[in-house]
């Protein structure tokens, strides 16, 4: 078997991407087999299923004009849709731990409820 860097990118595949009203459109890298929920404060409420993407992994489509940032610009912004509300997506911006955090739910072709997220303690460890 060749050497692979991670085998996170031996199977990931790009999938599209969108909000509910599709006014979001985007592109993330992954094989799915990372997903987690997190418990901190803001994930406890949004309780959905998360999938962390290299920075290069991530492709925004639409315009960031269509988007409204909510969060700390020194740590993390997350970001939703103007139209429908669906939070799309998280930056991760503290330096050192750049990373792009996407709502699994908003994957197109994937059986969201099919994967078995692992729990982040966010709460504890952010
Ligand atoms: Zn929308």
């Amino acid at each position: 078997m060749p050497e692979m860097k991670s085998q996170q990118k031996q199977t990931a595949r790009w999938y599209p991407a969108s909000c509910h009203c599709k006014n979001v459109t985007f592109k993330a890298q992954t094989d799915l087999s990372g997903a987690f929920t997190c418990n901190c404060s803001f994930c406890v409420r949004r309780a959905t299923t998360l999938l962390k993407l290299d920075p290069e992994g991530f492709e925004l489509q639409s315009d960031k004009n269509k988007l409204s940032a909510y969060g700390n610009s020194g740590f993390s912004r997350h970001y939703f849709c103007n139209n429908c509300g669906i939070q799309c997506f998280t930056e991760i911006t503290r330096q050192g731990a750049e990373a792009v955090i996407v709502n699994a739910a908003c994957l197109e072709g994937i059986d969201f409820y099919s994967l078995k997220p692992s729990l982040f303690d966010g709460k504890n460890k952010l």
